[in-house]
């Protein structure tokens, strides 16, 4: 299971983990979050705190979740340029709106869809799957 993996499980139980500098801390309700969490939240430390990173404080995982794996299907084969990655493609553009998913917001993009669109860019990258110009 990956970082990603991780967080969608654990969140699923209302247990969440947050990035606070290079700490991590793991909150859910009492009696939820068991022994075997700790470990796995531990064993990908490094991969959590990368993940976080990607996305704003206050920024809702399951939101960005879903609109990260929209998204990872959109990844060209070649290196650059990169394409305008959308959580609903097949959602018109309309003023007001966020360009990506259409939840009404005043700004191009919401926070959820920039978390995810970082967050997909940088697994794309690490995984190696773009091929050198
Ligand atoms: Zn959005």
């Amino acid at each position: 299971m990956n970082a990603t993996d991780l967080l969608t499980a654990l969140r699923r139980r209302d247990v969440t983990v947050s990035r606070e500098a290079d700490n991590l801390v793991v909150e859910g309700p009492e009696g939820l979050v068991t022994e075997s969490d700790i470990a796995d939240v531990r064993a990908r430390k490094a991969d959590l705190l990368r993940v976080l990173g990607c996305v704003a404080p206050g920024t809702d995982w399951d939101d960005v979740a879903w609109r990260a794996e929209a998204m990872k299907g959109q990844l060209p084969t070649y290196r650059r340029p990169l394409p305008l990655l959308v959580a609903r493609p097949e959602r018109p553009y309309t003023g007001g709106a966020c360009v990506s998913c259409g939840d009404l917001i005043q700004a191009p993009r919401c926070a959820a869809c920039i978390a995810a669109v970082n967050l997909t860019i940088r697994r794309w990258e690490q995984a190696g799957e773009a091929t050198a110009p």
